[in-house]
């Protein structure tokens, strides 16, 4: 990786506290974080207890580890506010119990308790870090990322998550409504989900065990290489499951007209862009229909896609699935380049018709989604808004529609360009290339054009770049 960013390596053989923090050699090159976590859902509170265990790579004299705390971005006195309007129950998350390396930890906060900072001793580089947390969240009432409503539990990021280590510091961006402001690095997770037996549950790693004890059933998951671990359940749920590509496939509906139907657009899709881009990664794969406020939302190996989602929910199960590669696989800052994350999803989304064999449906979908950003750009440039077209900027500068028109649309043309330039065999080595070299690492557009490159055997810099400036765009750029 060109940036110094979160790199770290872990143990899973933890003997004792002290020997955990005791320094070792440096000549482990497998960089790894795993979060060992025990969560009970009891009504609308999650209560949790947490190890977390990596090995100083950061810096030498690292003295704290930050972890966000995005429940606290449903609070209703947050400021950078996961929701928008009111909501009819608020969230948050309250942190006890603290120890690293064994001793009791000092904390600090920011002003809205969206980061936690926890004092450590001085590390030197190779020392191992374990930080015990126990904490309580409240599930706000909402259709958003994490949530409850209609019966059904949304559960994402309501764990702390250690934040990404780049430039000397961890990052702290704030959170925000437009775009996606969770940026993680991967790590191993196990954790055990005690709920109440009524519910069914999906989750980012199929169960490796199940147990019941009176009315309340306990599952244990385990997931290496993953972003993030997110649950989602409902006591209504069907489940339909299927072995593809190596891969446990799930869905979960409580409606189950369609749900057949929209399995063999994941199945198929799922085998598409592993034969195009190699295997994903994953152990398992659920899609998950939940009432979520928007189309759909990825995690590893777990998206959401909206029982409301209609004639838009075969692209968004296209596009939720792609993620598990432009996502999971392969890391980027979906804030400052949400055109890498996005863009390239939503270019792999239409993509899956070419691959499938389906010339005109992806034609079709291309020229679509150019009809809608043409447009855009010329309103903009002839009602000489000022609105910047550049598709580098991060999330924050962005509206919610110039974020829908720049990361998605002119950023799929991006790719698409790529395409139109040398033709199928080529991108899809491109993208192979490009998934090989960065699996389970975080890649920058930088590294994309270089995976390309190294493809085509010629520098595509200025024509990515020339796409993500604000210069010429695609009502000036040459096409082939
Ligand atoms: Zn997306």
């Amino acid at each position: 990786m060109k940036k110094s960013i979160l790199f770290l390596l872990c143990s899973v053989l933890i003997c004792c506290l002290l020997i955990a923090c005791h320094p070792k050699n440096n000549e482990e090159t497998t960089a790894d974080l795993m979060y060992d976590i025990d969560v009970t859902l009891d009504g609308k509170t999650l209560r949790g207890k947490q190890t977390v265990t990596f090995r100083n790579v950061l810096a030498d004299g690292l003295n704290e580890a930050v972890f966000h705390l995005y429940p606290n971005a449903y609070a209703e006195n947050a400021e950078h506010k996961a929701y928008s309007g009111i909501l009819p129950a608020y969230g948050g998350i309250e942190i006890s119990a603290v120890t690293a390396c064994g001793e009791t930890a000092s904390l600090s906060y920011d002003d809205e308790k969206q980061y936690l900072s926890v004092a450590l001793p001085a590390l030197s580089v190779g020392d191992r870090v374990s930080i015990d947390m126990e904490y309580a969240v409240t599930i706000p009432d909402c259709r958003l990322r994490f949530g409850m409503r209609d019966n059904t539990y949304l559960l994402s990021s309501f764990y702390p998550q250690l934040a990404v280590y780049e430039n000397g510091a961890f990052r702290r961006d704030p959170f925000c409504a437009v775009g996606d402001p969770i940026y993680s690095e991967t790590a191993s997770y196990e954790l055990s989900f005690t709920c109440p037996s009524s519910l069914v549950v999906a989750a980012s790693a199929k169960a490796l065990s199940k147990t019941d004890e009176g009315e309340l059933s306990t599952y244990v998951y385990k997931a290496d290489n993953v972003r993030d671990f997110a649950l989602a359940a409902s006591p209504d749920y069907n489940v339909l499951t299927a072995r593809e590509s190596d891969v446990d496939l799930f869905y979960f509906s409580v409606d189950t007209t369609r749900a057949e139907q929209n399995f063999a657009v994941v199945r198929s899709a799922f085998n598409r862009y592993t034969e195009a881009f190699g295997p994903s990664g994953l152990g398992s794969y659920s899609v998950v229909e939940t009432p979520f406020e928007y189309s759909g939302m990825e995690f590893s190996g777990l998206v959401y896609v909206s029982s409301a989602a209609g004639e838009d929910t075969e692209e968004t199960l296209l596009h939720e699935t792609a993620h598990e590669w432009w996502y999971n696989l392969v890391g980027s800052d979906p804030i400052k380049q949400s055109a890498l994350d996005e863009g390239l999803t939503t270019f792999t989304s239409a993509y899956y018709y070419l691959l499938a064999g389906d010339e005109n449906a992806f034609s079709q979908k291309i020229a679509d989604m150019k009809k809608v950003y043409t447009q855009y750009e010329i309103l903009q440039k002839r009602r000489q808004t000022g609105i910047d077209l550049s598709a580098d900027n991060t999330i924050y500068d962005y509206t919610a529609y110039q974020y829908t028109m720049l990361s998605y649309y002119k950023s799929c043309l991006l790719f698409n360009n790529l395409y139109e330039l040398y033709g199928k065999d080529k991108t899809t080595a491109c993208l192979r290339s490009y998934a090989e070299e960065y699996a389970h690492k975080t890649a920058s557009f930088d590294d994309f054009i270089a995976a390309c490159n190294k493809v085509l055997k010629t520098d595509v810099g200025g024509l990515v770049k020339g796409w993500l400036g604000d210069g010429p765009t695609v009502t000036t750029f040459g096409r082939a």
